[in-house]
């Protein structure tokens, strides 16, 4: 068959994963918490579905959480969406990328990424015919080179993919980070899709900066957040769009084709349970709390640590404990320690070995106490 992905094998998070469950490993590779989501928003679910909430819901998502999302956008970013023409709710973050990406990159147009990347972007960018056109983000913050993006920027860029707060890096784009992108892209007509399915987890005094707190950004952009992420429901595949209207209206075109609609109970559980005063700032302390025992055991180790703002991902080096690639240290780690990490050359295009593995930290207090007692052995 000729394939449209042909570099493209199975993705890391499934391989990991695998290979955890298989050797009964600690599971820190794909992220995903192992604890349940809230008893009271699986109630609104289950309340959802017995009221009858069980056909399709409407093609932009139920009124009542597209309603409920406009109102923490406006109250977080000061951006006001109109409910009807600028919001529309996806399956999960990922439909939300690979749409705004079908909608708006023409065959033979650029998009740039910064590497590492989430590994969704480039073939989704691939299969619409579109080139991927790589900036640097250097170790050990992880900084974009906004010169370089400068030098990078052409005629053909369509499209610029950014994600603060930064998966698999941990790192989080400054104010300056942002006024530097809006300046670039002034006076062209560059599209930002802003992955933001992190934008609660920023530790310590650090801000998250959405593209929608800068208007030269904001009248571009394409956001993207997850509800999987938020409420600790991965598996529910439930996230949303925010765009000025003609942006939308193009997203429309294609999101209607590409899944038409999303689930319709959650949407209506979700509405509800977003108006719980608090929860984004329980978030973030939970899992600021998860990082600092997490680094707190590790700083104790032969691994190195790298800088952590936010997500719930932390990176390390390894480089005191072997000198193998990061796909044959992780599988050894896992065949033989049972702790399952990601190898963050799976988020280079090239399969770049920058000798750092990536954990997930969104997990129970006795999961990462049993994982860290056997990292801290290496
Ligand atoms: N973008 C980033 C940066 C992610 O880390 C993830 C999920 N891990 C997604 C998108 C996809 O989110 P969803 O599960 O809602 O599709
Ligand atoms: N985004 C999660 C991660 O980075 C996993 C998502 C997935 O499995 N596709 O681990």
């Amino acid at each position: 068959i000729a394939s449209r992905l042909p570099q493209v094998g199975t993705t890391i998070f499934t391989v990991m994963s695998a290979l955890a469950q298989q050797h009964g490993a600690l599971n820190l590779s794909q992220g995903f918490p192992d604890f349940d989501a809230p008893a009271d928003l699986l109630a609104l679910l289950d309340e959802a579905t017995r009221a009858g909430h069980n056909q399709y819901a409407p093609m932009a998502g139920m009124p009542v959480l597209r309603e409920a999302i406009a109102e923490k956008v406006q109250a977080l970013y000061g951006v006001a969406y109109d409910v009807d023409t600028e919001v529309t709710v996806t399956a999960g973050a990922t439909q939300g990328l690979f749409t705004a990406i079908a909608a708006l990159v023409h065959p033979g147009d650029e998009v740039i990424v910064f590497a590492p990347a989430y590994d969704s972007y480039a073939p989704s960018v691939e299969l619409q015919g579109g080139k991927v056109v790589y900036a640097t983000l250097s170790q050990p913050d992880w900084r974009p080179d906004w010169d370089e993006v400068g030098r990078l920027i052409t005629p053909r860029t369509r499209m610029v993919i950014v994600n603060s707060p930064h998966n698999p890096t941990g790192s989080v784009w400054t104010a300056d980070d942002m006024a530097r992108l809006e300046a670039l892209l002034q006076g062209t007509d560059i599209v930002v899709l802003s992955d933001e399915v992190y934008e609660h987890m920023v530790f310590d005094q650090v801000r998250h900066e959405s593209v929608l707190r800068y208007p030269g950004l904001a009248e571009r952009s394409v956001v993207v957040s997850s509800f999987g992420k938020t409420y600790h429901i991965t598996g529910w595949k439930v996230a949303y769009c925010v765009a000025p209207r003609a942006l939308m209206a193009e997203f429309r075109k294609a999101h209607q084709f590409i899944v038409f609609t999303v689930h319709a109970p959650s949407q209506v559980a979700l509405a509800t349970f977003m108006k719980r005063p608090g929860w984004y700032e329980q978030l973030k302390a939970l899992y600021q709390g998860k990082r600092d025992i997490f680094r707190q055991a590790i700083s104790g180790s032969r691994f190195e640590l790298l800088p952590c703002q936010g997500t719930y991902f932390q990176c390390v080096r390894y480089s005191a404990i072997s000198d193998e690639g990061d796909r044959a240290f992780v599988e050894r780690l896992v065949t033989e320690h049972g702790v399952a990490a990601i190898p963050v050359s799976a988020f280079y295009p090239d399969g770049r070995d920058e000798g750092v593995i990536r954990f997930c930290f969104a997990k129970s207090a006795a999961t990462l106490e049993k994982a860290l007692e056997r990292l801290i052995r290496l």
